[in-house]
C-alpha cells in the first residue's frame, strides 16, 4: 500500500484526552482549501492533525508536458510542505487514481485503517450530499471520498467483524466521536479563520502545480472566505456520534 500508515503506532491517550482529527480529502490541495485554517488553530491547541489522501492527484494539469509520473510525486511533495506550514503531524497517502475513485470494499478497508491506526477523536472530510452545488459540479472524487469517510466513522471502523484481516494487523475497533464536513449543504459550524487566514494561503501557494496565476488565483481564494462582516470563516456541517 505504502501509505506509511503501517509505520505508526499510537500511544493510549491513558487519562489525556483525545485530540487526534484525521482529515480524509481525496485529492492534494483539497485539505487546504476546505479546512486549513481550523487545523492551524486547532494544532495551536495541541491537537495532533493527521491527512489522509484518497488519490494520487495525477489528472491536476492541464500540461502536454507533464506525465503522472513527475506530477504524482510533486504533488505529494506540495501536499507535504503545505501541511508543514499548517502544523499538521503527518501526511498518508493512498493513491487511488485521480478521477476514477470508487467506492469499493478496498478502499473503505484502507480508510477503515487509518482511522483504527490513528484512533481519532475527529474527523474531517468532503460533504458528499450534493452533485451540484450552487453554481458549481461537485467533483465525483470528492463525493466518493466522503461517502466512503462517512461510511467508515459509522459503522465500518467501530464494527468489530467488520474487515477481519485488520483484527490480525493488530487494528482494534474504534469510534470517532465527531465528524466536520467541509463544502457543506447545510452548515451548523463556523470557524473564524481571520487570525490564521494568511497562514491558509501560504498553505495554498506550496501548491505551485495547481495555482497558474498565482497571485490573482490566491486572492479569488481569499476572497471566497470572506464573509459579509469582513471576517474570515471556514464553515461546516458538524455531526456529533453521541454513542
Ligand atoms: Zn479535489
Amino acid at each position: 500500500m505504502g501509505s506509511g500508515l503501517e509505520d505508526i503506532r499510537i500511544p493510549d491517550d491513558g487519562d489525556q484526552p483525545n485530540k487526534r482529527a484525521l482529515v480524509i480529502a481525496a485529492h492534494p490541495d483539497d485539505s487546504e482549501f476546505g479546512v486549513a485554517g481550523t487545523v492551524i488553530l486547532w494544532a495551536r491547541d495541541g491537537w495532533q492533525v493527521y491527512y489522509l489522501i484518497c488519490t494520487d492527484g495525477s489528472k491536476g494539469t492541464d500540461d502536454p508536458a507533464m506525465t503522472p509520473d513527475k506530477l504524482v510525486p510533486l504533488r505529494r511533495e506540495e501536499q507535504r510542505a503545505a501541511a508543514a506550514v499548517l502544523g499538521v503531524k503527518d501526511v498518508f497517502f493512498l493513491d487511488y487514481v485521480d478521477g476514477e475513485l470508487a467506492y469499493t470494499p478496498e478502499f473503505a478497508r484502507d480508510v477503515v485503517r487509518a482511522i483504527r491506526t490513528i484512533r481519532p477523536h475527529t474527523v474531517f472530510s468532503h460533504d458528499p450530499n450534493q452533485i451540484v452545488r450552487n453554481s458549481f459540479i461537485n467533483h465525483p472524487d470528492h463525493r466518493c471520498a466522503g461517502t466512503v469517510a462517512l461510511d467508515c466513522v459509522y459503522p465500518l471502523a467501530r464494527n468489530r467483524p467488520t474487515f477481519p484481516e485488520l483484527l490480525e494487523e493488530g487494528l482494534e475497533p474504534h469510534s470517532a466521536k465527531e465528524v466536520y464536513l467541509w463544502s457543506a449543504s447545510d452548515v451548523n459550524y463556523k470557524v473564524d479563520i481571520t487570525d490564521v487566514i494568511d497562514i491558509k494561503l501560504e498553505a495554498l501557494s506550496k501548491h505551485v502545480s495547481q495555482m497558474a496565476e498565482m497571485e490573482t488565483r490566491l486572492e479569488q481564494i481569499r476572497s471566497f472566505w470572506r464573509s459579509e462582516d469582513d471576517r474570515y470563516m471556514e464553515n461546516f456541517r458538524r455531526i456529533p456520534i453521541p454513542f
